[in-house]
């Protein structure tokens, strides 16, 4: 399996308006993959950025070899940014994470040591998490939700410094669907998962690309894109209120006829 694979470690970087990131970001991500005894290759995709995030890209790859910038014409959310980057992919162990260094690219070999261990799937757990606290109940909603729809118990599903074997990647990317969940589907194709837990700061610079709107639609996708039960439940309401009326007419009609 390892020849077939150049390079051994692909790291995919979803990139929306993160201008204020992505030099100190290049830096220490580059800096910790120099010492790594894997071939690598980094793959940045600027989800359509209205800011200066490709023109610092491309300023960014003129200096450094081994990075791919995967550019979209126009914004079309994290998780589908990270399917364009799985494409674009060679590696056989693909590892994700955000741009604004809440989780520190230092902490890659962590995953990489778990990868040569044997585990498909390496999750992670974010150890005193610097978020509002409002996105830390919806965390944990969200991640009881999943771990019933996918069967797997992982703890933190929100965290995207991750890491999944080639055989998930292909997994994943047979969802045709780019309004989807990437850790989720990822354990539903994993055979042997691990999680570890990491470190989690607060965002570099620049401002959450989640507005309220962005992360109901994102649950919502969640809800509908893993499971029937929705529209099984949407199924079972509709039925209860249309027998209801129905009733209800039955009896009006009734007692008119009785009472006149
Ligand atoms: N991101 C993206 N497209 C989007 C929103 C976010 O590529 O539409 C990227 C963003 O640049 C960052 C990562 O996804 O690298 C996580 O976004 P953010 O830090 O805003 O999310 P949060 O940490 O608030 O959940
Ligand atoms: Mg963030």
């Amino acid at each position: 399996m390892t020849a077939k694979y150049s390079p051994k470690l692909s790291v995919v970087i979803p990139m929306y308006n993160e201008e204020a990131n992505v030099q100190r970001f290049c830096r220490r991500l580059f800096d910790t993959l120099t010492g790594l005894p894997e071939t690598w290759e980094v793959i940045c995709v600027n989800d359509g950025s209205s800011d200066r995030t490709l023109d610092l890209l491309l300023a960014e790859r003129s200096n450094r070899n081994g990075l791919t910038i995967v550019n979209l014409a126009r914004n079309f959310g994290q998780h589908a940014a990270v399917m364009a980057g799985f494409t674009h992919s060679r590696g056989e162990w693909i590892v994700t994470l955000d741009a604004d260094l809440q989780n520190s690219p230092e902490e890659i070999p962590k995953l990489i040591e778990a990868f040569r261990k044997g585990h498909d799937l390496i999750g992670s757990i974010r150890l005193d998490r610097h978020d509002p606290l409002f996105r830390k109940w919806a965390s944990r909603l969200t991640n009881g939700l999943i771990r019933r729809i996918s069967g797997i118990s992982l703890t933190d599903f929100g965290c995207m410094l991750r890491g999944y074997s080639r055989e998930v990647v292909e997994g994943i990317l047979k969802n045709p669907e780019y309004r989807t969940f990437i850790p989720a589907l990822g354990a539903l194709f994993a055979g042997n998962p691990v999680e570890i837990p990491v470190h989690h700061e607060e965002r570099a610079a620049g401002r959450s690309k989640y507005s309220i709107m962005k992360l109901i639609s994102l649950q919502l996708d969640l809800v509908t894109g893993f499971s029937l039960w929705p529209l099984r439940a949407l199924f079972f309401v509709g039925t209860a209120i249309a027998a209801a009326g129905l009733l209800m007419g039955l009896l009006i009609l009734a007692s008119r006829l009785y009472y006149g």
